[in-house]
């Protein structure tokens, strides 16, 4: 990300945490050299003939970060906003994320420039069928594995997975993670990233000798991640007050009816029109007095501007790259326990491993193997990146970008250079 194409907001935010990490490790500037950019990056055009018949031309991107520990693996974003410096950042979180929870995965991040709400079923289809026929070269089970990420679901991937089979001649399941059970995917992967938020906030609150039961919550998106997060906090007895999605939120000091919620979401696709607790802007909900704050919708909503009017006693990060550097740095003032998005969103990776390795396998877990292994993995990244924390003296980021970024070193170091 050291030239002028891959600069960005998300991008600059990305380096300067890795920079700061790669300082606190004494990295060989080599090394750093090679890891503050991406191995690989397309733009690719997307052409795609629209319902009135016109043909449009989506801009679509796959970013490959690092492959020193196996397969590039990351999501593809399907939102108005996306461009090459923020899919480079995704693709760069992936890398330490997937190091930091010990999977044999790489870096990768990939998204098309458009709003899925504005196009029709057909539209979206014939758009993810071109856009994989676009990168198919350079994306494979053993290369590059998609996954989804805003505004995609199992239905993208499962176009996906057949454009790339039906171009192979066979069904090849493991090209993508995340698709619907009925072709290859696994049990409690639609559930893993929210399920896997509310495991490290329950590991948060038995380090810091909190009760759960006495628990607010505020939660910032309703999607995949957002809806399970408020449903498992719920379900574990802890109080949401509030949540929102890109219609707005919604707030009760009480505690909103999360089933009712969750009912209006999956009929309405969102939050818009439901009719409990006072509506409050998405900025406001941030700013609430209450016990755990999950961001978990898009990168950098907790700024220099408003984190220092944050209420929260724990902050989970579900959305990636939610808070900035300067945040960060108040945030720590404030005495808020932060667990960092690469810690606090890893399950939505680590069950796409489970469901990559399932695949390749052809032999299939249940959900309870799926959900206790997922559990083991994150219980033992928070407390690895808890010792690191508390050992270096350093904020539980930095902690777990240190440990994600040492192994990758090291593995490059093994490896060498290739020249
Ligand atoms: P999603 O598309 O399923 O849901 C996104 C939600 O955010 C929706 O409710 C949408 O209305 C809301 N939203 C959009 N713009 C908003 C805004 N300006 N303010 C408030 N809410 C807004 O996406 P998702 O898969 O739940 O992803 C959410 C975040 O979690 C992203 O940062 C993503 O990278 C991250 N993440 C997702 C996964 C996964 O498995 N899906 C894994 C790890 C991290």
């Amino acid at each position: 990300m050291a030239t002028i194409e891959w600069r960005s907001p998300a991008s600059e935010m990305a380096v300067q945490q890795f920079d700061n990490a790669a300082a606190k490790l004494n990295l060989d500037s080599n090394l750093a050299g090679r890891l503050r950019r991406p191995d690989r990056a397309m733009i690719v055009s997307v052409p795609t003939r629209m319902d009135d018949g016109r043909v449009n031309v989506f801009t679509g991107y796959r970013v490959q970060h690092n492959d020193v520990l196996g397969p590039f693996k990351g999501g593809i974003r399907y939102h108005p906003a996306v461009n090459l410096g923020e899919v480079s950042a995704l693709a760069m979180w992936m890398t330490w994320k997937c190091s930091l929870v010990g999977l044999p995965l790489g870096g990768g991040k990939g998204g098309i420039a458009c709003d899925p709400a504005d196009l029709s079923r057909h539209e979206l289809q014939s758009m993810t069928r071109r856009f994989t026929a676009e990168i198919i070269n350079f994306i494979g089970p053993e290369v590059d594995v998609p996954a989804p990420d805003m505004g995609t679901n199992e239905q993208v991937m499962a176009w996906i997975m057949d454009t790339y089979s039906q171009h192979k001649g066979h069904a090849v399941p493991e090209i993508v993670t995340g698709k619907p059970i009925a072709i290859g995917g696994t049990l409690g992967r639609r559930e893993a990233t929210g399920r896997g938020v509310v495991y490290t906030i329950m590991e948060t609150a038995k380090h810091l000798g909190i009760d759960l039961l006495q628990c607010t919550a505020a939660v910032q998106g309703f999607g995949n991640v957002g809806s399970v997060v408020v449903k498992e906090l719920a379900n574990i007895g802890v109080n949401v007050i509030a949540v929102s999605d890109r219609t707005g939120g919604f707030f009760d000091a009480k505690g909103l009816p999360v089933a009712k919620l969750l009912e209006v979401a999956d009929k309405n696709h969102s939050l818009e029109g439901c009719p409990y607790g006072e509506k409050i802007s998405n900025a406001a909900l941030l700013e609430l007095k209450c016990d755990i704050l999950v961001p978990a919708a898009l990168e950098m909503q907790i700024t220099k501007e408003n984190a220092p009017r944050l209420q929260c006693r724990i902050l989970a990060e579900g959305a990636n790259g939610p808070t900035t550097p300067e945040a960060d740095a108040i945030l720590r003032e404030k005495d808020i326990f932060l667990i960092p998005d690469i810690l606090a969103n890893a399950g939505g990776v680590v069950v796409s491993y489970f469901e990559w390795v399932q695949d390749l396998q052809n032999f299939f877990w249940t959900e309870e193997e799926v959900n206790k292994k997922l559990r083991d993995i994150l219980v033992k990244a928070f407390h690895e990146v808890l010792n690191m924390s508390q050992k270096h003296k350093v904020e539980m980021r930095l902690a777990a970008l240190m440990i994600g970024i040492d192994r990758v070193a090291r593995a490059m170091l093994w490896r060498g250079l290739y020249a």
